[in-house]
């Protein structure tokens, strides 16, 4: 039921404060009036407590269980940068006001973007994309500038390896690129091999993620480099997820020229279902002048100052500077963990994925058995063989214990398979219970596969049709169609 549904006229949950305007001051064209009254629910304050506390208890949440989800680093956003991020002085404050009355947000966002720089390795940075894929495009245009900007014309082709994440391909394709997509290797990394065959003077960029989306470390990164920048191309770091490397090393000292994060995925902003994000992309040096305008400055007096005065920028990416409360998260996180503590935290990340890793290698195969960084790949095709039953039902089926799903059937390479991220803050015993369970279902799909295939018993809502809500998406709730 929607909040529209339970509306009843002249049902109220607030009191305006009584104003004495005389109502014929106010002179409105009347084609400017509306005919029928606004359709705003009329609810009674406990009406919407209830309405929306009932919600939020259907959901699943990381504040509610574990929440295993690979590549998108659903870890604990600690309760302090929310309280930080709603300082009235963050939520009062507008993107129109001069900016000399907003000199301490200003500063927030100068600080964030030199901190991020120390962490990645970096020169120069931008926080305005809004979400990872929006950071992607913003990389690959500054690509394109800087190439365009050395009278080189022909660089058509962007690489990107099979297991990338699918916006690689997607922003390189709606900036203008051909995508190359080159195989991995048997060990699930760059095979160099395919890499020097792909490279030529038609090459722009070679997009990568390291750790790669299987969760394993790209150890030839430096040769990778070497390689990439001697065919005339630019190195792209997807620094979405940032958890195993945090303190440990810096895509910049790898030799990635563009790197972009996702604030909501390393650095504490909830996110899923579309919510606020920010997608800063960071550049070296020799890159900094096509960063989208306003760049943040500071002068000699410490005044902070939005720069629009740079002319080889690829322009303005989006309205105003970004999502900033999700920089203030961002702030307050790195702040409050300080050096040793982001260190820890990619230190902890990547020792529960391997204590996990080899938890559940014998139940559920690992598909590249290798030491990993804050993720691994797990497939279950051989018990999929034998029984029937498939990873999709082994994910439904873990929802009825409790847990949320792991990625499933990402990346593309691997079959019916499980990307497990358990995240940094999780227990030895959530990861135990997490291994037991598994165990438990795939004992269930031995003995009584129906059982599973028709997980889960316990949710609000059992099997979804998810194909036609993808297909045929209904964002909008229509009046008198429920
Ligand atoms: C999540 C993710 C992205 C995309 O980020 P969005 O904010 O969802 O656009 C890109 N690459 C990797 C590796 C990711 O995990």
């Amino acid at each position: 039921m929607t909040i529209f549904e339970l509306s009843k006229e002249h049902r109220k949950g607030y009191k305006l404060p009584h104003y004495n305007i005389e109502t014929q001051e106010i002179n409105i064209p009347g084609h400017l009036l509306r005919k029928e009254k606004p359709k705003i629910p009329e609810v009674t304050e406990i009406d919407v407590v209830r309405h929306y506390t009932n919600l939020a208890t259907k959901n699943y949440a990381v504040d509610v269980g574990f929440y295993p989800l690979g590549s998108c680093t659903m870890k604990y956003n600690p309760k302090i940068n929310e309280d930080v991020s709603n300082f009235e002085g963050f939520t009062m404050i507008h993107p129109h006001q001069p900016q000399e009355t907003v000199q301490g947000a200003l500063k927030l966002m100068f600080e964030l973007k030199e901190m991020l720089c120390e962490i990645t390795g970096m020169d120069e940075m931008t926080l305005q994309p809004s979400a990872g894929a929006h950071g992607e495009l913003t990389g690959i245009l500054i690509t394109r500038a800087y190439h365009l900007s050395r009278g080189d014309h022909k660089r058509k082709k962007a690489i990107v390896p099979d297991s990338a994440h699918g916006t690689n391909p997607a922003s390189a394709a709606m900036a203008g690129y051909d995508v190359i997509e080159i195989k991995s290797g048997p060990d699930g990394r760059i095979d160099l091999k395919a890499l020097e065959e792909a490279l030529d003077d038609e090459v722009a960029v070679l997009m990568l993620t390291n750790p790669n989306t299987l969760g394993l470390f790209e150890k030839d990164i430096l040769k990778i480099a070497e390689m990439v920048h001697n065919a005339g191309a630019l190195l792209y770091y997807d620094g979405a997820n940032l958890n195993a490397l945090l303190g440990r090393t810096r895509p910049g000292d790898m030799g990635f020229d563009i790197v972009h994060l996702n604030l909501h995925k390393t650095f504490s902003t909830p996110h899923g279902m579309g919510g606020p994000g920010s997608g800063p992309v960071g550049v070296k040096k020799f890159l900094s002048e096509f960063l989208p305008v306003p760049i943040l400055t500071k002068d000699s007096k410490n005044n902070y100052k939005l720069d629009y005065s740079r002319k080889n920028s690829i322009g303005t990416m989006r309205s105003y500077y970004g999502n900033f409360n999700v920089m203030v998260r961002a702030y307050a996180y790195i702040k409050s963990m300080g050096k040793d503590g982001l260190k820890q935290v990619g230190e902890m990340a990547v020792l529960n994925a391997n204590y996990l890793r080899k938890k559940i290698e014998k139940i559920m195969p690992i598909a590249y058995p290798d030491v990993c960084m804050h993720e691994f790949v797990a497939t279950c095709e051989q018990l999929t063989k034998e029984t029937g039953v498939k990873a999709l039902d082994i994910a439904k089926r873990l929802l009825d214990y409790g847990f949320h799903a792991p990625t499933m059937y990402f990346p593309l390479i691997v079959h019916e398979d499980f990307m497990i991220e358990p995240t940094e803050t999780e227990s030895k015993d959530t990861l135990d219970k997490f291994a037991e369970v598994l165990e438990t279902i795939f004992k269930e799909a031995r003995e009584k596969s129906e059982l599973v295939k028709n997980a889960p018993y316990t949710t609000p809502v059992k099997r979804l049709d998810d194909v036609t809500a993808s297909r045929k998406p209904i964002f909008r709730f229509k009046f008198g169609e429920g």
